[in-house]
C-alpha cells in the first residue's frame, strides 16, 4: 500500500471506494473491501492511523501508554476481527494474570479471574452462593454467547442471516439472558448476587457505557464485558495499541489498499442522490462504487454532506442526536507497581475504583445532572501488569479515565476542604484539579502511589478531540449508548443500518449501530452493505 503523507497539488484519483477515517471501523471496512477485490483509498486527517486505537511513549521514555483505548475483549469476541487473522500481520494478544479487579475502600477486592472457577471461588469467599450464580451465568453464556455476539454485531433489524441467528439466541437460557441485558444494571446485580464483589464486578463494567445503572438496558454492557472477560479475557496488543492498528494497516497494504495520512476529507460530492466523490483540500477522489464514512454522524450529516443533499426529516432528527458524556484521562509513568491495599495475589490488568453500588449510581447521576463528580468512578489500566514489554523493569505505565459532563453546570466537590473547584472550561487549571482528584482517589486505595509517579500527562475533552475529531467534546462512543439511540434509533430514529439517505454513502463509525467499542462491526456492516448494493446494481457481474 502506498502510505502517503502531506498534501498533493491538483491530484484527481479514481477508486472503487473511499473510506474517510482510519479508526478501527474504517480499517476493518477497508480490509473487507480489498478482500472483495475493490480498490480502496483511506483518507486520514491525522498524521497517524488508528483513530482511538493508538499508543505512544511521550509520557516518559521507555513507558508505552495507550493514548486512548486499551483493552479489547470486544475485538477478541468479534467474528469479523478474528476473521482478519491479524496475527499474520504482527498482532500478538497478551493477557494480564487476572482480568478485572474492583477495589473497595476497606481493602477488599472483587476479582474476575481468567478461570471461571477461580472467579466463582473468590465470589463465594466474599458472599456464599454468589459463586454458584456466577457459574450458572457462565453456562448460559456457553450456550448462546457466540450467537448473541453475532446478533448484536450485525445490522439491525436483522434481515438476512440475522433472523436465523435471532432464533438460535432464543435457545434455552438465551431468552432470559436477553431479558437480563435489557434490565437496569442495578436491578440485575441485586437480583443475581448478594455480595458486593460480584455485584460491583458487573456494575463497574456496566458503567463503561453511559446508561444510568437504574435505566433499562444498562445491564447489557455489564454482562457483555464480564462474560466476554471470562471467556476471552481483556487482551491487549503486545507492545501497545498501535500494534493493533498497525496490523490492520499492514494487512490493507499487502492487499493493495492506499492510506493517505494528514489528508482530511472536507466534503462528499453527491450527484443525483448518489455519493460519487470525496474532496480534500487539494484534490477530488472519484468513488466508482461507494464512500464509507468513519466519522461521527454530526460530522457527516450537514458537515461532509450538505443539508441540501439530505432529506429534511434527517436534519430534524439529527437535532435530537445525543452525545455521550465527556472524558478526562490521566497517564502516569511510575517507578514501581501501584501499592494497592489488599492487592489480590493475581494482579488484574483493569481495575475499577468505586466505593459501592450506591456511590456508582450517585456518580452517574452527578454526570447526568451536569456536575463534575466529587468522587469520580475510575477505570484504571495497569499496562505493565498486562504487558511487561511496555515498561522498564519494575516500572508501570498506568492510566485512569473518568467521565465528566459534556456541559458542566457545576462541581459536586465545590466548597469541600482542600479540593480545587473545577469550572468546566477544561483549561490547564481544570485539568490539573481533575488530575489531583483522580490521584487522591487512587492514593486513598494505594497509600504511597503518588511517591511512585515520575511523569504525568492529562488529556481532557479538548485534547482528545484535537487528536481524533470523532471524540467530540471528549465523547468516546460516537453518541450515547442509551436505548433511545440504539438499534433502529442509531444514530437517529429509523436507522440501525449503515445505509444513509444518500445512495452509495455508508456511515461506518461508532455513531452507527452497534455503537462504541473496538469490535469493527460498524465498519464491517458498512462494507458489507456497500458490497451487497453493488452486487444488486451489477447482477450480470456475479460469479
Ligand atoms: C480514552 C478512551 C478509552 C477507550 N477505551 C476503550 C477500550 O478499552 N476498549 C474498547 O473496546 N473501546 C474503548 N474506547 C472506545 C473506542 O476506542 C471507540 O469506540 C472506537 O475507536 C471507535 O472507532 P471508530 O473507527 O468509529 O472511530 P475512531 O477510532 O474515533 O476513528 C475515527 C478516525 O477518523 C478520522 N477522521 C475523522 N474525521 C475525518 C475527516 N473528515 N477526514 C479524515 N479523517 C477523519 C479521525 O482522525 C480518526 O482517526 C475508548 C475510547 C477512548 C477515547
Amino acid at each position: 500500500m502506498r502510505q502517503r503523507t502531506g498534501k498533493r497539488e491538483d491530484d484527481v484519483t479514481t477508486t472503487d471506494a473511499v473510506v474517510i477515517g482510519s479508526g478501527p471501523n474504517g480499517l476493518v471496512a477497508a480490509n473487507l473491501l480489498v478482500d472483495a477485490g475493490w480498490s480502496v483509498v483511506v483518507l486520514e486527517e491525522q498524521e497517524r492511523p488508528g483513530g482511538a486505537v493508538w499508543s505512544d511513549d511521550t509520557v516518559a521514555p521507555g513507558h508505552v501508554h495507550d493514548t486512548f483505548s486499551s483493552f479489547y475483549p470486544l475485538a477478541a469476541g468479534s467474528p469479523t476481527i478474528r476473521g482478519l487473522h491479524l496475527e499474520q500481520d504482527g498482532l500478538e494478544w497478551v493477557q494480564a494474570p487476572a482480568v478485572v479487579g474492583h477495589s473497595f475502600p476497606d481493602g477488599r477486592w472483587g476479582v474476575l479471574h481468567r478461570d471461571r472457577h477461580d472467579t466463582a471461588a473468590a465470589m463465594d469467599a466474599d458472599t456464599h452462593g454468589d459463586g454458584e450464580a456466577w457459574l450458572a451465568l457462565c453456562e448460559t453464556w456457553d450456550r448462546v454467547g457466540d450467537d448473541l455476539i453475532r446478533c448484536l454485531l450485525t445490522p439491525f433489524p436483522p434481515v438476512r442471516g440475522g433472523a436465523g441467528l435471532a432464533r438460535q439466541v432464543l435457545r434455552p437460557g438465551g431468552f432470559e439472558l436477553v431479558r437480563e441485558m435489557l434490565m437496569p444494571a442495578r436491578s440485575l446485580v441485586e437480583k443475581l448476587f448478594r455480595g458486593d464483589a460480584a455485584r460491583l464486578l458487573v456494575a463497574g463494567n456496566a458503567a463503561h457505557a453511559d446508561i444510568g445503572l437504574e435505566a433499562p438496558g444498562s445491564a447489557a454492557m455489564g454482562l457483555l464485558l464480564v462474560l466476554l472477560g471470562q471467556s476471552v479475557g481483556f487482551p491487549v496488543p503486545r507492545g501497545g495499541a498501535a500494534g493493533f492498528s498497525g496490523a490492520m494497516v499492514r494487512r490493507l497494504q499487502h492487499k493493495g489498499g492506499e492510506l493517505c495520512l494528514g489528508e482530511p476529507a472536507v466534503g462528499v460530492r453527491v450527484h443525483d442522490g448518489r455519493a460519487i466523490a470525496v474532496r480534500t483540500a487539494s484534490r477530488e477522489i472519484s468513488a466508482r462504487r461507494a464512500v464509507l464514512a468513519d466519522v461521527s454522524a454530526p460530522a457527516l450529516y450537514g458537515g461532509l454532506v450538505a443539508w441540501d443533499e439530505l432529506p429534511a426529516r434527517l436534519r430534524h432528527r439529527m437535532q435530537r442526536f445525543e452525545w455521550d458524556p465527556s472524558t478526562v484521562k490521566v497517564d502516569w509513568a511510575l517507578d514501581g507497581p501501584v501499592p494497592w491495599e489488599g492487592a489480590p495475589d493475581v494482579a488484574p490488568g483493569t481495575v475499577h475504583v468505586a466505593d459501592s453500588l450506591d456511590q456508582l449510581s450517585l456518580t452517574g447521576g452527578q454526570v447526568a445532572a451536569g456536575l463534575v463528580p466529587d468522587r469520580p468512578f475510575l477505570l484504571v489500566g495497569q499496562m505493565g501488569v498486562a504487558d511487561p514489554t511496555r515498561v522498564p523493569p519494575g516500572g508501570e505505565a498506568l492510566w485512569a479515565y473518568t467521565h465528566v459532563p459534556q456541559r458542566v453546570r457545576g462541581d459536586a466537590a465545590a466548597g469541600s476542604a482542600g479540593v480545587r473547584t473545577i469550572h468546566g472550561s477544561w483549561d490547564d487549571a481544570d485539568l490539573e484539579a481533575m488530575a489531583e482528584r483522580v490521584e487522591a482517589r487512587i492514593e486513598s486505595r494505594a497509600p504511597g502511589f503518588r511517591d511512585r509517579i515520575t511523569a504525568r500527562r492529562v488529556l481532557g475533552p479538548k485534547q482528545l478531540e484535537a487528536m481524533d475529531r470523532n471524540l467530540s467534546g471528549g465523547a468516546i462512543n460516537g453518541g450515547t449508548a442509551g436505548l433511545h439511540q440504539q438499534l433502529v434509533f442509531r444514530p437517529v430514529a429509523g436507522s440501525g443500518r449503515a445505509e444513509t439517505p444518500v445512495s452509495s454513502l455508508y456511515l461506518a463509525s461508532a455513531s452507527a449501530h452497534p455503537g462504541g467499542g473496538v469490535h469493527g462491526a460498524c465498519g464491517a456492516n458498512a462494507a458489507r452493505a456497500a458490497l451487497w448494493h453493488h452486487r444488486l446494481r451489477t447482477p450480470w457481474r456475479r460469479p
